[in-house]
């Protein structure tokens, strides 16, 4: 069985106290089986490692792991903006969010920077959780599967199917990020299912065992639905996770 995991992707938002009050809620709930993983804006990263190392004893029955939202896919140097993936390293973090639609639609990176980016986050000891997912016009297209499987075939190709032992993937449909406008558990499940298919047919053993998160205007009011649906492994969660209560809430129910 695959230990599931609930994510949080702050974006360009959240705050330190941010931080403060989801770990203060995490003390009050007993336990949970949930992998929980917070990514926060990287100039937070510093302090949401000392919180958690402060409420560690606190947290024992938790595990709370930090992430990045994106890091560079060059090592070190001359690169204005970037942060690398030893920084992230340095300061805590265990995974790294890559490809999120945000970046490749707003920020042009291409599925072979994205697969750069993947490769790279490994080489530092990162464990990558990889975005894929279809825009409105892909769907009512009937191309969702061919725009998933050209995402995913970018980074196969370039790493090889072993390589995703060690990462998550994440099924964000574009039409259902921010909009309050969940793909539907059935919906979910169906790609959920295509995505383990693909891979199983490489390898059954890192189909079987690879946690496929499901984003897209997640919330309480949905996930029971959604997470208990056989290839859903949790949840990567936008606005929701800004919410401490929403957020821990989230856990509870993928525990
Ligand atoms: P929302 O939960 O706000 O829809 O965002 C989903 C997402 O993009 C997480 O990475």
């Amino acid at each position: 069985t695959r230990r599931p995991v609930i994510a949080a992707n702050w974006k360009m938002a959240g705050s330190q106290q941010l931080g403060e009050e989801v770990l203060e809620k995490f003390k009050l709930l007993p336990s949970s089986s949930a992998e929980v993983v917070i990514c926060p804006p990287s100039v937070y990263l510093d302090s949401l490692q000392q919180q958690l190392s402060k409420h560690s004893s606190e947290l024992v029955n938790h595990r709370i792991s930090l992430g990045a939202q994106n890091m560079s896919h060059q090592e070190f140097g001359a690169y204005t903006g970037e942060t690398s993936g030893a920084m992230l390293k340095e300061f805590g973090c265990s995974y790294v969010i890559i490809g999120h639609s945000e970046r490749r639609r707003m920020y042009g990176e291409s599925s072979d920077i994205v697969a750069d980016k993947f490769i790279m986050a490994q080489k530092m000891g990162l464990t990558p959780i990889l975005c894929v997912g279809e825009s409105l016009a892909a769907r009512e297209a009937n191309r969702t599967f061919e725009v998933l499987n050209g995402e995913l075939n970018a980074v196969l190709d370039k790493v090889g199917i072993m390589a995703f032992d060690n990462a998550l993937i994440a099924y964000e449909p574009l039409w259902a990020i921010g909009t309050g406008k969940s793909a539907t558990p059935e919906q979910a499940q169906e790609v959920h299912a295509f995505i383990r298919q693909r891979l199983t047919e490489i390898s059954p053993f890192v189909g079987e065992k690879i946690r496929i998160l499901y984003g897209g205007s997640v919330k309480p009011s949905n996930a029971a639905d959604l997470f208990t649906r056989p290839d859903v492994d949790g949840g990567l969660v936008g606005g929701a996770s800004l919410n401490a209560s929403d957020f821990v809430n989230l856990c509870r129910i993928a525990s």
